[in-house]
């Protein structure tokens, strides 16, 4: 199934203890898209400026992305985002945005990005998810990633456009900041009550959990010996968990799919915070993903054995 995704296209200025990129290619969709586009074909839609070269549209293009809907605006400046990394690498500051050509964008999809039966709503304003998720009239299958700023200031479309989807992709902490309950369970029941029928919560080094009506399932972040950049790592996920569920051809109703779905985000996120940008996402392999997904599986996997416990 064709996936369309549209979010920030950005240049990133990233300071994490092990070294610092004072302009790298970053932005929601690029993330997702460079792992997406592993499992089906992707079409890219957001603005860019003309600051934006030709080698940074060489690296959309990655396996054979759609990169029509990626409009260059005269005289406008890309996307621009600047964090810091706390020693733990699970929590960052932001330093700088500068939304730029996306302030003014009203986004026209081509029929190729319309028509796909998959959409990805990635980080961008709500105001924006809204009016792609409306032209995408065909899709079957829709996720959503958002942060704490669009909760802070544009909470009322964020929750409208969530109402429009079927899965939620948000960190833990948002989650509860979003609905204001106090656990992730509770969070994701009141999110299941707005719509979507799928949550999915990041939680960083500790890895990321499943709920729907019927499910609780959570799978630990691949052990790593060293995360140098996690910028990205939530975008990544998202990009191998709905591209996953492209690749199955509707099976996002299916409880096994979906847990899969997690292996391949949780994999893929591995990866990318190995190396500093889309560095890694730019060599990975299949038989590379294939391995870590092998191993999420060991981890995860036992037989039950029944306790004689005493009452
Ligand atoms: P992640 O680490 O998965 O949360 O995503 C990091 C990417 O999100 C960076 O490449 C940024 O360019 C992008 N980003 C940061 N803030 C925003 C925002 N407010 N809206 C859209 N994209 C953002």
């Amino acid at each position: 199934m064709a996936i369309t995704v549209v979010g920030s296209i950005a240049f990133d200025a990233v300071e994490t203890p092990y070294g610092s990129r004072e302009r790298m290619l970053g932005g929601a969709a690029t993330y997702f898209s460079l792992a997406a586009s592993l499992f089906d074909r992707v079409n890219l839609v957001g603005p860019v400026g003309d600051d934006f070269g030709d080698a940074e549209m060489a690296v959309l293009r990655t396996r054979g992305a759609n990169v029509d809907d990626v409009e260059r605006v005269p005289g406008g400046r890309s996307f621009f985002w600047k964090g810091r990394y706390h020693d733990n690498m699970d929590t960052r500051d932001t330093l700088d945005t500068q939304l730029g050509v996306f302030e003014h964008f009203a986004p026209k999809l081509s029929p190729a990005s319309r028509d796909a039966e998959v959409l990805f709503l990635a980080n961008i304003q709500p105001a924006l998810q809204l009016q792609v998720r409306e032209q995408c009239e065909r899709a079957e299958f829709v996720a959503l990633d958002s942060m704490n700023l669009w909760i802070d200031i544009a909470r009322a479309e964020l929750v409208e456009v969530i109402g429009r989807v079927d899965c939620l992709i948000l960190n833990d902490e948002e989650l509860r900041q979003l609905t204001g309950k106090p656990t992730l369970y509770t969070a994701a029941r009141e999110i299941l009550s707005w719509g979507p029928s799928i949550v999915v919560a990041k939680q960083g080094a500790h890895g990321a959990t499943l709920i729907t009506a019927e499910t609780y399932f959570s799978l630990p972040a691949y052990p790593l010996k060293l995360v140098l950049d996690p910028t990205g790592a939530g975008d990544t996920f998202a990009g191998g968990f709905v591209g996953f569920i492209a690749s199955t051809a509707g099976g996002a109703s299916d409880d096994n799919v979906l847990r899969n779905a997690m292996a391949y985000g949780t994999a893929l996120a591995s990866y990318a915070v190995e190396r500093f940008g889309t560095e890694a996402l730019l060599e990975v392999t299949p038989e590379d993903v294939e391995a870590r997904v092998a191993d999420l599986w060991s981890f995860g996997r036992f037989e039950r054995i029944e306790a004689a416990l005493r009452a």
